[in-house]
């Protein structure tokens, strides 16, 4: 008898489910040529949809206009926010899902896999002065245990825990960003590590890496100790000696737009996503 019910409360459920299904396929239906004239008459607003995904407010941006963790997050990858300090307290829960539902990685596979095709249709001289610029920090590496430990990114940056982290030497390798690293050296292209890390963190990267399989890079750029300009000032810098010293930048990828913009930034740049922290 409780079997039966449970069957008829459970076909119950899918029907709901598919008559929901059913009136949210007609209602992602675009307006019609009508409902549009009317719009612009002021009788009424064109439906485009009706999704409304209210994942949770979005700090500063949420409290001025009412936009939600998504949209922050698309403000953010898309560089139209910046100088941010921290992800935004109403957020965690969506950054945290985010980065760990496998959006994210999701997301990444995109980037990456539009690297790969970019590079192998390239017209390459051979000459061994190819090289590609990456980022180590949520580009190569991940400091994603890291971040779970401390709120994806919604408790301000804290330099004494952070380093004592990457002391540790335990950080992830991104699978997508490997993938293209090995890709580019069987191409034939040298990847360089171009990172904010400083020179005091040299050995410990070093082993960060090797750890999780990289082999093969040509250089690896780090921070003076006590260095004072901004990110974009160093890496675009750091650029500029590897062409003047003759080499070809044909590819550039981080996770921040501080990597990526600042001549020269290099033939083509790629974005990686990152909602956690924002580095000018
Ligand atoms: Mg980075």
């Amino acid at each position: 008898m409780a079997t039966a019910k449970l069957l008829v409360v459970l076909v119950a459920l899918v029907a709901a489910a598919s008559s929901s299904f059913g009136a949210w396929e007609l209602n992602i239906r675009m307006p019609t040529a009508r409902a549009v004239e009317d719009a612009a008459a002021g009788v009424a607003a064109p439906l485009i949809h009706a999704l409304r995904p209210l994942v949770g407010s979005a700090g500063d941006l949420g409290r001025r206009g009412g936009v939600p963790c998504d949209s922050w997050r698309l403000a953010v990858e898309a560089y139209n926010k910046r100088d941010w300090k921290t992800v935004p307290a109403d957020c965690e829960g969506y950054v945290g899902h985010y980065m760990l539902g496998g959006h994210y990685r999701r997301d990444s596979r995109v980037v990456v896999d539009e690297a790969i095709a970019y590079a192998e249709g390239l017209k390459l001289a051979g000459n061994g002065r190819e090289v590609w610029v990456f980022d180590i920090d949520e580009t190569s590496l991940s400091n994603l245990p890291y971040y779970a430990k401390h709120g994806f990114g919604t408790e301000p940056f804290n330099a004494t825990s952070f380093n004592a982290y990457v002391l540790e030497g335990s950080a992830l390798a991104l699978p997508e960003t490997q993938r293209l690293f090995d890709k580019l050296i069987s191409l034939g292209i040298k990847p360089v590590f171009l990172t904010g890390r400083t020179e005091n963190q040299r050995a410990i990267t070093v082993v960060n890496l090797r750890r999780q399989g990289y082999y093969g890079w040509m250089k690896l750029l780090l921070k003076p100790v006590g260095f004072k300009g901004t990110a974009i000032g160093f890496k675009s810098g750091e650029r500029r000696k590897l062409q003047d010293a003759g080499y070809v930048i044909v590819g550039n990828i981080g996770d921040q737009w501080s990597d990526i913009i600042g001549a020269p930034e290099g033939a083509r740049t790629f974005k990686l996503p990152d909602p956690l922290y924002y580095v000018g």
